[in-house]
């Protein structure tokens, strides 16, 4: 046998080359891939492990490229970021998943992930209220969940950009809590609305004694200040049983549901989800 051409042997591991090829396919990719219909928006329950009622579904984009498959966010988001994209795909993701809410009943919070991209983009708070307007769902109903990353790049517009999305009834997550380092200076000068506790500390539950003492502090330093907490990335019995002894009353994560798509989500809220 002979090389025949190009790409013909594919027997090595992926080098540089390749890598470097599917990023600039992924990053032409998503710009065609709304008018594609190659993105959907899939939902996950965080639930009241005091009554097992779904609070709210975080809204995760998918993207099935025609290629590649399934490309996780993790590796497109990024991508999406560095070329701009991410604004007009975030306003989408924004509008379908407020529209999506406007069919489940009014306790039932959605999350929408905000990329430092959008947080910066002096835009959002006008495609955020024309959004609520065009949705008509109730501003209390959206939360924005923003990572501790985001707020780590330190500029002194971040406390006025919450403040201002504050102002407009939205809720405001601390997503990735514990991951980064600035954000006990944050929780003095703006008011969240809930903490979402990173999964690499729930991972270590029930075993690890520097987990347990990290969710316990950060589960009653929350209550304190009157935020709700949430578990991310609960996936065993032991850990929501650990969670359960630690005074923790939110969770998420595969032991209740993956994310699902929006048609699966009535489904989910018809019984609770006892985990
Ligand atoms: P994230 O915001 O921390 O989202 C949670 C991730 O953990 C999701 O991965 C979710 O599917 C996954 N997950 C949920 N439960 C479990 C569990 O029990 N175990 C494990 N191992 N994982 C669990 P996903 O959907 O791949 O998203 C990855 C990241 O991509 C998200 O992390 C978020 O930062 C970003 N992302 C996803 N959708 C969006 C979006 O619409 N906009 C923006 N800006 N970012 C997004
Ligand atoms: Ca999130
Ligand atoms: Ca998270
Ligand atoms: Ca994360």
């Amino acid at each position: 046998a002979k090389s025949g051409g190009r790409g013909t042997f594919r027997f090595f591991e992926p080098t540089m080359d390749e890598a470097v090829r599917r990023r600039q396919m992924l990053k032409a990719g998503l710009r065609s891939a709304l008018k594609r219909g190659e993105l959907s928006l899939h939902f996950q329950p965080l639930v009241d492990l005091r009554n097992g009622r779904v609070t709210c579904l975080e809204t995760l984009l998918r993207w099935r490229h025609p290629l590649y498959g399934p490309v996780s966010p993790a590796e497109f988001i990024p991508l999406a970021e560095e070329s701009g994209m991410i604004i007009r795909l975030g306003e989408w993701i924004l509008r379908n998943a407020c529209r999506a809410a406007t069919c489940w009943p009014d306790t039932v919070n959605v999350a929408v992930n905000l990329s430092a991209v959008q947080f910066r983009d002096p835009g959002l708070l006008r495609a955020l209220s024309e959004t609520l307007c065009v949705t008509a769902l109730r501003p209390g109903r959206l939360e924005l969940e923003i990572t501790e990353s985001t707020l780590l790049q330190d500029d002194p517009a971040n406390i006025a950009t919450l403040d201002a999305l504050r102002a407009l009834g939205v809720r405001i997550a601390l997503d990735d809590f514990g991951t980064g380092f600035s954000s006990l200076g944050y929780l003095l000068r703006i008011r969240f609305d809930k903490i979402k506790i990173d999964r690499s500390f729930i991972a270590g539950l029930p075993g690890r004694v520097e987990s347990k003492a990290i969710v316990s502090a950060v589960v009653g330093m929350g209550h304190s200040l009157g935020l709700s907490v949430t578990a991310e990335g609960v996936e065993t019995a032991e850990q929501l049983e650990a969670l359960r002894q630690l005074g923790c009353t939110d969770a998420q994560g595969y032991l209740f549901s993956p994310p699902v798509p929006a048609a699966e989500v009535a489904a989910l809220l018809w019984q609770p989800c006892s985990g």
